[in-house]
């Protein structure tokens, strides 16, 4: 999307979360005037996030979000972004593409008709986006990201799929016969933006609007692994979809979050990635080309001889005392990660900032970079024999950068404490890998 587009103001962007704003002021000429409402909205999901802890915390005398859980979705979330350095979003594209060449009317950008018409047609197309991402185990390994949680809160909303965007663009081609991509455009953000605020267990029950909305009560059940959960409540905005076409389910019994077989793990690559070696290996299992090819296109629980959506019965059972797999690890550790994760976000959001001006071999370096820090505050937080070897050398690389880097920080007057903090970090894990190798070697001997 363009360069030229006006940024939004916070109190637009929050409005923008709600469905709150007017045809008027969000109907646009051309794409390139579209605002990124997304990428705009942080300083929303930041505040939103915040207000959750706090009322959490005051309404229930815990914490609704732990370091470990909810950095992994933060993390899964800027992952899943990263492709947005190097291209233009799959869905606008693809969209542009029919529209120049097939479309069969051209309803006005401007009328309020046509942005009503929208929404509903987006909302109807994510509802079939979403349906055969949990029905189709090859579009299930992309989306089983966004699952992975056992937690419910404002940051799963975040714990998004890298792959998913390489496929979900072809439900919504249809729209491009008629709908302009600047319309288009808007409301693709709106559907993803509304999504955020449903995911919290705070919010009980919302009266009549349960009937016509996808709220948090709706969406905690499509989060659930209980039996009466499993491929429930696809809707995005409304959940009349599910109504309508027999997937919807009323929360009943205490939802018990996450995959139907957890992963207990926060290293995000594998989060993102480890479904699709699953399935491969399970389609070697089998015999004959048909059933290697229905590990793919049929329900993830599929098994042959069964219907296409396979058995949910056989799955593991929930009982309702599942506790939600956590480390717990040191407090001097947990603050840690969570210091080098704000500093690795901040390089994250500097890239983006800077994206026009860098080079892609730049732009692919800091990629890296962003990665392997992810990744070894993951290792760290899984507790990983190799964790100090992979933080030393992830250090290393930080000190390299806070060097030569051409990165400015956005706050320059910190600059002396985060390169002694980064330092220090240094020093601690190689110390941490020496003694782990002095370790090793005594075992050997
Ligand atoms: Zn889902
Ligand atoms: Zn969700």
């Amino acid at each position: 999307m363009a360069e030229s587009a006006e940024p939004i103001s916070v109190w637009t962007g929050v409005r923008a979360m709600f469905l709150m704003l007017t045809p008027n002021e969000s109907s646009f000429q051309t794409v390139e005037e579209v605002p990124q409402y997304v990428q705009q909205a942080s300083p929303v999901f930041i505040g939103l996030m915040l207000l959750e802890m706090v009322v959490g915390v005051l309404k229930t005398g815990a914490p609704v979000v732990t370091v470990s859980d909810g950095l992994t979705s933060i993390s899964a979330g800027m992952i899943s972004r990263l492709p947005h350095l190097l291209m233009r979003g799959c869905e606008l594209s693809a969209y542009m593409y029919v529209w120049d060449r097939y479309r069969l009317v051209e309803l006005p950008w401007d009328s309020a008709w046509t942005w009503w018409f929208t929404l509903l047609g987006v909302d109807l197309g994510y509802y079939w986006v979403h349906r055969f991402a949990h029905e189709v185990a090859i579009l299930w390994a992309a989306h089983q990201v966004h699952h992975s949680s056992e937690y419910y809160n404002l940051t799963t909303a975040l714990r998004q799929s890298l792959t998913q965007q390489f496929a979900s663009w072809i439900f919504y081609l249809p729209l491009a016969l008629a709908v302009p991509p600047s319309v288009f455009a808007v409301h693709i953000q709106l559907n993803l933006l509304y999504q955020f605020w449903i995911h919290t267990e705070l919010i009980k029950d919302l009266g009549p609007l349960e009937w016509v909305f996808n709220t948090p009560k709706h969406h905690r059940v499509h989060h659930g692994r209980n039996l009466y959960c499993i491929d429930k409540n696809y809707g995005g905005i409304l959940i009349i979809w599910d109504r309508l076409f027999g997937t919807f389910a009323q929360e009943t019994d205490k939802v018990i979050y996450g995959l139907v077989f957890p992963i207990d793990t926060f290293e995000i690559l594998y989060v993102q990635l480890h479904y699709y070696l699953c399935l491969w290996q399970r389609s070697n299992t089998y015999e004959t080309i048909g059933d290697k090819l229905s590990t793919f296109v049929k329900g993830p629980s599929w098994k042959p001889g069964k219907s296409r959506l396979g058995d949910h019965d056989d799955n593991p059972k929930v009982t309702g005392k599942e506790v939600p797999h956590d480390p717990g690890w040191s407090r001097p550790l947990q603050v840690y990660v969570l210091v080098h994760f704000l500093l690795v976000l901040l390089t994250y959001h500097d890239v983006f900032q800077n994206k026009m001006i860098l080079s892609q071999f730049t732009i692919l370096g800091m990629i890296g970079y962003i990665l392997l820090t992810l990744t070894s505050l993951g290792f760290i937080m899984d507790q990983r024999p190799t964790a100090a070897v992979l933080e030393m050398l992830r250090c290393v690389a930080m000190v390299t950068i806070l060097q030569y880097g051409y990165l400015k920080s956005p706050f320059p007057q910190l600059a002396v404490p985060i390169e002694a903090f980064v330092s220090l970090s240094l020093l601690y894990w190689a110390l941490q890998s020496f003694s782990q190798l002095l370790s090793i070697k005594k075992k050997a001997d």
